[in-house]
């Protein structure tokens, strides 16, 4: 397999050195991976709007503004992180910033373009000083996710991050043990497999060819789904 300039350039910014076995498929296969392009699904609207003036957890008091999730309502895959950060709620937008960037890159190194895959939380408003989300607060914004899950009927589900994959997989195992395996989510087996969130690979830079080998996990069971 040869990878294309592009996405060698995004793995650069990812600061990671790719050396790709002759014959393996991943990257050709991904670029050429068809998304729907149907118009967006009137049931994700209504239920961003029941989002947006939700006040079921203390959280709403704090925000600026909801984070449904952003990306194609008929993705095949759906990136799941943790909750909105300061810049976030300003622009009501996941994963903008240096992490967003790292996690664009991220997604054009296995050939997706970010506009064509999902990205929402665990949360959908803002804990106060990026604190991790409490229990009942999970619990409270829990329904939105799974209906977003739901409608959206991904193919592919990453989670993003320890309190992602702990939240959506019901686990308590450390997220170092918990990536590297095959999941799967709700009664449509949706597969999950766990990497770590960008902001944590923008200080731990170590840890971003861990997160290769994770997203080279997520392209290998995609092929092998019905898409
Ligand atoms: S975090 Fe979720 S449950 Fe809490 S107020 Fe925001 S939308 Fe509602």
């Amino acid at each position: 397999m040869t990878l294309s300039l592009s996405q060698k350039e995004y793995l650069d910014l990812m600061g990671i050195d790719v050396w790709v076995a002759r014959g393996s498929s991943a990257s050709n296969e991904m670029q050429e991976m068809e998304v729907n392009e149907f118009p967006a699904s009137q049931t994700l609207n209504e239920l961003k709007s029941t989002v947006s003036t939700c006040t079921k957890c203390r959280l709403h008091a704090g925000r600026i503004q909801t984070v449904f999730g952003a990306g194609s309502h008929e993705a095949d895959w759906m990136l799941i992180g943790e909750a909105p950060g300061a810049e976030e709620d300003k622009q009501g937008m996941p994963f903008v910033g240096r992490a967003g960037k790292l996690l664009t890159a991220m997604l054009a190194s296995i050939g997706l373009d970010r506009e064509k895959v999902f990205i929402a939380n665990i949360l959908k408003c803002r804990p106060p000083n990026n604190r991790d989300p409490s229990a009942d607060e999970v619990l409270a914004c829990d329904d939105y996710l799974k209906t977003q899950i739901k409608i959206i009927q991904p193919k592919m589900i990453l989670a993003l991050g320890r309190i992602a994959a702990q939240n959506l997989l019901k686990s308590d195992v450390p997220i170092g043990k918990m990536r590297g395996k095959i999941y799967q989510y709700g009664e449509a087996e949706i597969p999950v497999v766990v990497t770590y969130h960008p902001a944590y690979l923008l200080r731990s830079p170590r840890e971003k060819r861990k997160s290769w080998q994770d997203l080279q996990l997520a392209v290998q069971l995609y092929k092998g789904t019905d898409n």
